[in-house]
């Protein structure tokens, strides 16, 4: 099984469903990585892990080792720029066109003979503009290829007592919620490669939570897919990339839920 992870920023990858994929590496598929940005305009980490204008440098190298650290095959960047943060933590898409950001996409999945894209979903998970243009150039995609298009998966679905509600696409219901316990180092080992974030990482968690937290404990065991295309019909998943999770035992239900 090809897979491909298209995401907007260094970190997301790890963030968002880093284990997800880790586990599919495990269990025999290929996973490819297609990154919009390198962060330019991102956080340069607290001391300062390097300045500024090196940070796209240093954020790509630290995307290369967390991609070898959850097993990926490849990692592409598109090269486009991630615009700075702006007052009061406004953010910005990383391109006015979300056609052109397909037609790269389309290039990828069938250059890589892709089964299953996975990548941000309708909310942009917290809202996020690179997020949302990213989703959207991934649903042109898919529907632009019509029957010869992969699966499409989006990562961060809803499910009841998430631990990181912020984070979940309010309008994507899960449709699998995985248990990704064991391969939480993986997903750990990744996370600490984004030295320049761990204080965005670690701000963000005790902000929320009042305590005082490492990045290995900022880093959840549970993530969830909703499958955006084809849409799911009675509830009922009968793909292959559903199958592959259930015969690994991955799959959860919000019952089995004990956080
Ligand atoms: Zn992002």
């Amino acid at each position: 099984m090809n897979i491909l992870a298209f995401i907007a920023h260094p970190d997301d990858e790890t963030i968002l469903t880093g284990g997800t994929l880790a586990l599919l590496a495990e269990l025999g598929a290929s996973v490819h990585y297609v990154c919009a940005t390198r962060g330019e305009g991102g956080e340069v980490g607290d001391p300062p892990v390097c300045s500024q204008e090196e940070l796209g440098l240093v954020r790509s190298q630290e995307m290369t080792n967390a991609v070898k650290a959850l097993g990926g095959q490849s990692l592409t960047f598109l090269n486009y720029i991630d615009p700075k943060v702006g007052p009061e933590n406004e953010l910005y898409p990383f391109a006015d066109d979300s056609a052109e950001v397909a037609e790269k996409i389309r290039y990828y999945l069938q250059d890589l003979r892709i089964d299953v894209l996975i990548s941000h979903g309708s909310n942009g998970e917290y809202g996020h503009p690179g997020h949302l243009l990213a989703h959207q150039a991934a649903c042109s995609t898919i529907k632009s290829l019509g029957d010869a298009a992969p699966l499409f998966f989006s990562f961060q679905a809803s499910y009841p007592n998430n631990p990181k509600p912020h984070l979940a696409n309010q309008q994507d219901e899960a449709h699998l919620i995985l248990n990704i316990e064991p391969v939480l180092q993986k997903k750990i080992n990744a996370a600490l490669c984004h030295r320049t974030q761990h204080a965005l990482f670690i701000r963000n968690t005790e902000s929320r939570t009042g305590k005082k937290v490492t990045v290995p404990e900022v880093v959840l065991p549970i993530e969830s897919l909703h499958r955006q295309i084809p849409a799911v019909q009675n509830g009922k998943l009968d793909d292959p990339l559903a199958q592959i999770l259930a015969e690994a035992n991955a799959v959860i239900t919000p019952a089995e839920l004990h956080l």
